[in-house]
């Protein structure tokens, strides 16, 4: 597509901006993936142009501290005041979050009298795994709507962002906490510093903040750019969430990686030197040092990867439409807008998204205008475009889809490499 924006900008561009973790103004651009409407703004599929404003989606790279960021903030209360994101959606999630929770309160010899509290809760569906404990659970979620479900549901929320003020209240009201939970929100913090210094304030001596996030490796390593979106404002390795935590006094003392989400990164963080940082942080450190995850040359490789990412799914997409075949989006994740909108997927290319999440039905991905359709069994595309590739497994494991291949179905992965699934298994595209 040699007539396409490219996605690479020439090297050495600063951009305007003080680094969200350690405010040197040494952030330098790797990858512009051009103007953007908000993702989880879905519009109706007739809304009047202006109603998906564009904002510029640039990743950046701190030379100081090496936290990866996007330049420009949406704020917060324009994102996350009304969310259609809900966690018990998927099969996946759920269990990952019986596990993860089950191996936090076993660590630290959870007891029924303490206070666990979980930053940016969604639907409680982390603080439901916390019951078997009886210990005292409060989520804080942003999303009056998504707060509700929590609610509804028995599980203690506030409907408020948090922040130090926020941490404050909750310390005078239940004091403090022997677990602080963040799964999925900590890179969507634009009050970054305000957060962890709440955080600190939180913490019992003995406390324990766990925290999982993407991982910035795991992004690199799997091309999956699509995690760039304006909610998340920060991309997390081991390097630059220790800069950022140390300037508020808190330390990682246990980190590993998850499965999930295509690559998560999970730090177990206390005061300095409340506990002995074990092994797992030095084994990563090394690994980080060895995988060049410190380099800005790493990203600029990255930013070069989703250019070959983009010609080869426009190539098959376009092969598609000209044999006459149609190709829906299965699923219709904030993700899949960051892809779409990149690489200038529309309705000729992808008709429409299938989507069980009923609070999406009805609308269109933001941007290219593909409208969303509620998924049923007795109607299905040529092939599926799959936009939360990080649930392919899950999808292909459903008896429906085994039917749909053996029919002569396929589904399509754009990431981490384009490739074609059907009946006879995996084809790189
Ligand atoms: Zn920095």
């Amino acid at each position: 597509m040699s007539d396409a924006r490219p996605l690479v900008p020439p090297p050495g561009r600063r951009l305007d901006m003080a680094c969200r973790c350690c405010g040197a103004h040494a952030v330098e651009l790797v990858l512009d993936l051009g103007d953007q409407p908000h993702c989880n703004r879905l519009v109706r599929p007739d809304a009047p142009a202006g109603a998906d404003p564009a904002y510029p989606l640039r990743l950046g790279f701190c030379r100081e501290c090496t936290m990866a960021q996007i330049d420009h903030t949406i704020p917060k209360e324009n994102m996350f005041s009304d969310y259609p994101y809900v966690s018990g959606t998927t099969k996946t999630l759920p269990a990952h979050f019986a596990a993860t929770s089950k191996r936090v309160a076993d660590a630290y010899g959870l007891r029924p009298d303490d206070l666990v509290v979980d930053v940016g809760s969604n639907d409680g569906t982390w603080l439901k795994q916390y019951a078997p404990y009886g210990c005292r659970v409060l989520g804080v979620e942003a999303a009056g709507n998504v707060a509700q479900l929590a609610l509804d549901a028995g599980v203690p929320t506030w409907s408020r962002f948090f922040n130090e003020a926020c941490a404050r209240d909750i310390l005078a009201e239940m004091g403090p906490a022997k677990l602080v939970t963040a799964a999925g929100v900590f890179f969507h913090l634009e009050e970054l510093h305000s957060v962890v210094r709440g955080i600190a304030a939180l913490l019992a001596d003995d406390g324990v903040f766990v925290v999982q996030a993407i991982y910035l490796g795991g992004m690199v390593e799997n091309t999956a750019f699509d995690q760039i979106y304006h909610e998340h404002l920060c991309y997390y390795t081991l390097r630059s969430l220790s800069a950022l935590l140390a300037q508020h006094g808190l330390e990682i003392f246990e980190a590993g990686l998850v499965p999930i989400h295509g690559g998560t990164i999970e730090a177990h963080i206390a005061r300095q030197g409340a506990r002995p940082v074990g092994v797992s942080v030095r084994r990563m450190q090394a690994a980080e040092a060895d995988k060049g995850f410190g380099e800005i040359a790493t990203y600029q490789r990255f930013a070069a990867n989703v250019e070959v990412l983009r010609e080869r799914l426009l190539a098959l997409l376009g092969a598609y439409a000209q044999a006459g075949k149609s190709v829906w989006a299965y699923g219709a994740p904030a993700k899949g807008a960051t892809l779409l909108n990149s690489f200038g997927i529309g309705p000729a290319l992808v008709q429409q998204a299938v989507e069980r999440n009923a609070m999406k039905v009805g609308l269109a991905i933001p941007g290219v205008r593909i409208p969303i359709v509620e998924e049923r069994a007795d109607s299905a595309p040529d092939a599926y475009l799959v936009l939360a590739w990080n649930f392919l497994d899950e999808f292909l494991s459903n008896p429906a889809n085994k039917a749909f291949m053996a029919a002569g179905g396929e589904f399509i992965a754009p990431v981490p490499q384009v490739r074609v699934i059907g009946a006879k298994g995996a084809q790189p595209a």
